[in-house]
């Protein structure tokens, strides 16, 4: 535990209240993981932290949930023990009420590998079974899972994230409920869907993905899942080529901008799945013709895709990605920026306007990417002379 959140204990203890760290930093530090993050929960209300805080900067986050944040090294979130009061709609719960009692606020966890709590002294406060899931790399529920999926379906992607993130399986009455109840999903706001998919495709996702097909198809019909995509999809290494290869068949664009991904990865992976296979070869010319299309990100997630779908095999993404790397640190001309000269020195020198410049000044390029010629203002003025003009 670090000593910034073992201090935040101590405060609180010493004003006569009781703090934990709890959740999803207790389970990484028994499972050895570094902790994204610590979250503490206590007995005293959102007003009583404030006070015991009041030498420190503390935001209050979200304190009709309980919540506040208080700088110490870090931010560090502070939440009262709480009871959830009944949820409307499969989302959040409408109100919630404090409550003084560490294991009711447990009770409202969503797994028991999140629902433990570790005390200052390095206790393990463990009401639920969360350590006997822990060692056997389960993912059950707290309580009657189809119960707590009806609660809040997103609980039903979390399931699936865990399982890949942590390499653990789900339970069996969790995973009857996850398959039963999987339509919900479809009343949780995009982006928190969106965020999920996102951590499940960065675990150990392929077994998740064929045996939650159906749960993905949920929020993404047009996902094809079999056993050889869903190993396809875990061994890309980008997110952008993950959700290419996941959308494989289909319109990735449309369906990523349904699950409001940001533009920057809708055009990565546009880009993978788009770019034409004929242009995809490992010589400098189709190399240089990528990078100046896509840029160097997305020419390797174009690489990746490539691989991955079989255009490429092996030997043959790692002599273009090897060139590519070449291109780029030789700062080998591949855009009409690069060139050495413009659209003026054409007009300057050779009298040409309108259209032909354009032309011409592709054509230059297209010559200068094959090799043909030295990328020099003398020698690209004597081409664009000698054969294009006349
Ligand atoms: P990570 O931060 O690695 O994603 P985490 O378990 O910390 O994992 P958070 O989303 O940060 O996940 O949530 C912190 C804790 O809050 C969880 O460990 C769990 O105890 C509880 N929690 C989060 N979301 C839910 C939910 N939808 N239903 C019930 N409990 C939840
Ligand atoms: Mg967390």
């Amino acid at each position: 535990m670090p000593a910034y959140v073992r201090e935040a204990l101590g405060r609180l203890e010493q004003s006569g209240y009781e703090a934990y760290a709890v959740g999803g930093c207790v389970r990484d530090s028994l499972l050895g993981r570094e902790p994204s993050d610590w979250d503490i929960c206590t007995s005293a209300l959102p007003e009583q932290t404030q006070a015991v805080f009041h030498a420190h900067r503390v935001v209050p986050t979200g304190v009709r949930h309980g919540t506040v944040t208080v700088i110490l090294d870090e931010p560090l979130e502070i939440t009262t023990y709480r009871i959830d009061g009944a949820y409307s709609d499969c989302r959040r719960p409408a109100q919630v009420t404090f409550t003084d009692r560490l294991v009711e606020d447990l009770r409202r966890r969503d797994f028991t590998v999140n629902a433990m709590a570790l005390s200052r002294e390095g206790r393990v406060f463990d009401a639920f079974g969360g350590l006997d899931d822990l060692n056997q790399k389960i993912i059950r529920c707290v309580g009657d899972a189809e119960t707590r999926f009806e609660e809040d379906a997103l609980r039903i992607m979390r399931a699936v994230r865990f399982a890949a993130t942590l390499g653990f399986t789900v339970e069996e009455a969790t995973e009857r409920a996850v398959h039963k109840r999987r339509d919900n999903l479809k009343k949780i706001a995009v982006e928190r869907v969106q965020a999920e998919l996102t951590r499940l495709l960065g675990g150990h996702c392929a077994p998740v993905l064929v045996r939650f097909a159906d749960v993905l198809a949920a929020v993404l019909p047009e996902a094809v899942l079999t056993e050889a995509a869903a190993e396809r999809i875990e061994r890309a290494s980008s997110l952008a080529v993950k959700l290419a290869l996941l959308t494989r068949g289909s319109d990735p664009e449309a369906v990523l901008r349904r699950l409001r991904y940001p533009n920057a990865v809708i055009a990565q992976a546009v880009c993978a799945a788009r770019y034409p296979a004929a242009g995809i070869r490992p010589d400098l010319p189709a190399m240089r013709r990528l990078l100046g299309a896509c840029g160097e990100a997305d020419a390797l997630a174009v690489l990746e895709y490539a691989a991955l779908t079989d255009v490429l095999s092996a030997e043959g993404y790692a002599r273009a990605a090897a060139l590519l790397e070449q291109i780029g640190a030789r700062g080998d001309c591949v855009t009409l920026a690069q060139l050495a000269v413009d659209g003026r020195a054409l007009g300057a020198q050779l009298g040409l306007t309108g259209r032909a410049v354009g032309e011409v000044l592709d054509r230059l390029l297209q010559a200068v990417i094959d090799g043909k010629i030295p990328n020099e203002p003398g020698a690209l003025l004597q081409y664009a002379q000698s054969t294009i003009i006349y």
